[in-house]
């Protein structure tokens, strides 16, 4: 597990971008926190470090639930917030994006863990101050080891 610090928003794009490097071109990103921890913030740099788009082109996607990012490599970012029913979570189409070659970043994820993968990197935000953000990246179980080595259902 790595841990980052950041000091400020654009120290955490500059994160984000940095550690798009080194996700594979298919990717399920848990971004853990709470309102305001910075996960979307993140996320912009990680579709610009990925080359999907400017950090200005990324927002929460409240309304729409999944917004697209990119041509080439692809990018879903996916908010799960406001989603409560089942019904709700069907209309969102979590599974289809999952089968695409893209890289799908998720807000409020763990609020359903069925949904992910045993591979899925889990990026879990925390806020220390008005400025100060901690970043812990949990790289995902690869291989065919027991999943739950983790620790995580
Ligand atoms: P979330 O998506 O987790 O609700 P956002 O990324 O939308 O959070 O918002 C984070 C807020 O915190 C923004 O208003 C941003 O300007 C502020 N902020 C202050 N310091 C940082 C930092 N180090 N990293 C990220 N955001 C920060
Ligand atoms: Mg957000």
């Amino acid at each position: 597990m790595q841990v980052y610090f950041t000091n400020s928003e654009e120290e955490t794009i500059a994160l984000g971008r940095r550690l798009a490097q080194e996700l594979p071109s298919r990717a399920v990103v848990l971004l853990i926190g709470e309102l305001g921890a910075g996960k979307t913030t993140l996320a912009k740099g990680i579709v610009h470090g990925l080359g999907a788009g400017e950090p200005d082109d990324v927002s929460s996607p409240t309304f729409t639930l999944v917004h697209e990012y990119g041509e080439g490599p692809r990018v879903y970012h996916v908010d799960l917030y406001r989603i409560s029913t089942a019904q709700e979570l069907d209309s969102v189409g979590v599974d289809e994006l999952l089968d695409r070659d893209a890289v799908v970043l998720v807000e409020w994820g763990e609020r359903f863990p069925h949904l992910w993968p045993a591979d899925r990197i889990e990026i879990h935000l925390r806020r220390l101050d008005d400025d100060r953000r901690e970043v812990k990246v949990k790289p995902g179980v690869s291989g065919h080891g027991p999943e739950n080595s983790s620790g995580w259902p």
